[in-house]
């Protein structure tokens, strides 16, 4: 399997899965992707149903990891998808399933489901691909006897899921910045109260922005990175979307008894790396009717599915929501699902994203490229999408509450209200739950005047000791401070 970029030219090296697993943006500015998907036959989805969540990894990442030793593969596979990482299931019995599915609702013909894919440490969907990349670095990089300095800014999610799959792991370490009193208790204390010496979390006096512009002024002194070791863990990362392929399969082989069905997907979206997967996933032959776009006020991406028109937001058109992971200007993965679109035409792609840097977008509603109509095939690939605001996550979250009694957090409940208006008699449609409701229990409160019930262990988090340092906004004192961390 090689790997060629979205923008590619004739420049451009096919690459390895081990090539660009430590990496992020090809040279060219684009973004990685299989040089075609590999297909998935009807016998292979029968025996797929009886696997476990582990096997069922190994199967499908064997396609794309094809220069990794299956029985490394395997072993890390199996070492990643265990009830014991994935154990914050609401019922003990169903951590097995790691994803485990849970029926809403079964009315007319129309099928409501969840499938769980927070009950890793984090409580964050982003567990799910996180763990797996901490055991692949580590076997990467013991390979060749390296070392990895993760440099990263978050404003919760990304960043905690990064710390707990990478604490611990030898030749890695990672520096991740975050906004000094900004973020929930919660999450201040999921991400500060680890003590791993290779975890160093670094509270930086400002805003989100200022964390991210640091991150990236430091990357950019190139002499500088390489000298570091210095790498990052975005959401553009490969490997991070084709661990999440998985979860598709796993859910679509759980909702359906044979392969003559389909399911559709809704799925709470930011950068646009979730539902990528699910794009994947259908075009290696996953039978997938709709997959769902579900955002929040910052609705980039339901601007797209619903008028052709690509438009970024500038910071002070980013509006800071309830449900705080999918507050994005831009949708980071989205070329991805772009160049397949466009027919995977590299130049055609380049062209497109020059476009969104000179004039903040652009708009394929009634362009005819060379493979045809490009928006009528928008519809062909079947992505549909809708949008959700403060009060209406209030209402879901109450309304899931009162009828199936179950809490469900903020960015899951833009999902549920998008999906059910996305229903259809005879395909099943998943929501995909992307955290448990503790980790938002601001908006819960407001909702339902109850706190979410926390898993066991996380009952007095905020009362753990807590290991971070303070920083201001300078980047020569950061520079000067990773150096004397790495020692390099
Ligand atoms: C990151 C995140 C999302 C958005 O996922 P994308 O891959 O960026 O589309 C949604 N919900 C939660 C809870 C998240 O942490």
């Amino acid at each position: 399997m090689q790997y060629i970029s979205t923008r590619a030219t004739s420049a451009t090296q096919p690459e390895q899965f081990s090539h660009i697993l430590l990496g992020g943006l090809a040279p060219d500015g684009g973004l990685y992707l299989p040089a075609e998907y590999p297909q998935v036959s009807g016998a292979e989805l029968d025996a797929w149903r009886a696997l476990s969540y582990a096997d069922l990894a190994y199967e499908v990442l064997k396609k794309f990891a094809t220069d990794i030793p299956d029985a490394d593969l395997k072993a890390l596979t199996s070492k990643t998808y265990t009830p014991e990482v994935y154990c914050n299931a609401r019922a003990a019995e169903s951590a097995a399933a790691i994803t485990p599915l849970r029926v809403l609702e079964r009315e007319g013909g129309k099928t409501l489901l969840l499938q769980a894919l927070s009950n890793g440490p984090t409580l964050a969907f982003k567990d799910m691909a996180m763990q797996l990349l901490g055991n692949l670095f580590e076997y990467a990089l013991a390979q060749d006897g390296a070392e990895l300095n993760i440099f990263g800014a978050t404003s919760g999610d990304t960043g905690s899921a990064a710390e707990y799959a990478m604490r611990g792991k030898q030749g890695i370490r990672v520096f991740m910045l975050s906004p000094h009193k900004k973020m929930s208790a919660f999450q201040t204390a999921q991400m500060f109260s680890l003590q791993d010496p290779n975890i160093i979390n670094i509270a930086v006096d400002g805003v989100f922005d200022d964390c991210q512009d640091m991150v990236k002024a430091v990357s950019n002194d190139l002499p500088f990175k390489a000298r570091q070791k210095i790498g990052t863990v975005n959401s553009i990362n490969w490997a991070r979307v084709v661990a999440q392929v998985v979860y598709y399969f796993r859910g679509y082989l759980a909702a359906t008894t044979d392969n003559s069905q389909k399911v559709s997907f809704t799925v709470p979206s930011g950068n646009f790396g979730n539902i990528c997967a699910g794009h994947i996933a259908r075009m290696m032959g996953l039978p997938i009717d709709k997959l769902v776009a579900a955002t929040n006020e910052n609705d980039v991406l339901d601007e797209f599915f619903r008028t052709g028109v690509y438009r970024v937001r500038k910071s002070a058109e980013t509006y800071h929501t309830s449900s705080p992971s999918m507050d994005i200007s831009k949708a980071s993965n989205f070329e991805r699902f772009v160049y397949d679109l466009v027919g995977r035409d590299p130049q055609r792609v380049r062209a497109l994203f020059e476009k969104v840097e000179s004039e903040g977008g652009f708009d394929l509603s009634g362009h005819f490229g060379s493979d045809g109509d490009e928006w009528a095939l928008v519809k062909h690939y079947g992505f549909e999408s809708g949008k959700s605001t403060h009060q209406d996550r209030l209402a879901t979250i109450r309304d899931v509450q009162d009828d199936y009694g179950i809490t469900i957090d903020t960015h899951t409940a833009d999902g549920v209200k998008v999906a059910r208006e996305h229903m259809q008699a005879g395909v099943p449609m998943i929501v995909l739950e992307t955290a448990l409701a503790a980790k938002f229990n601001e908006t819960i409160l407001e909702a339902l005047g109850l706190d979410a019930e926390r898993p066991a262990g996380f009952e007095d988090i905020e009362s753990l000791p807590q290991k971070f340092v303070v920083m201001s906004t300078d980047v020569e004192q950061m520079k000067t401070f990773i150096a004397a961390h790495t020692g390099l």
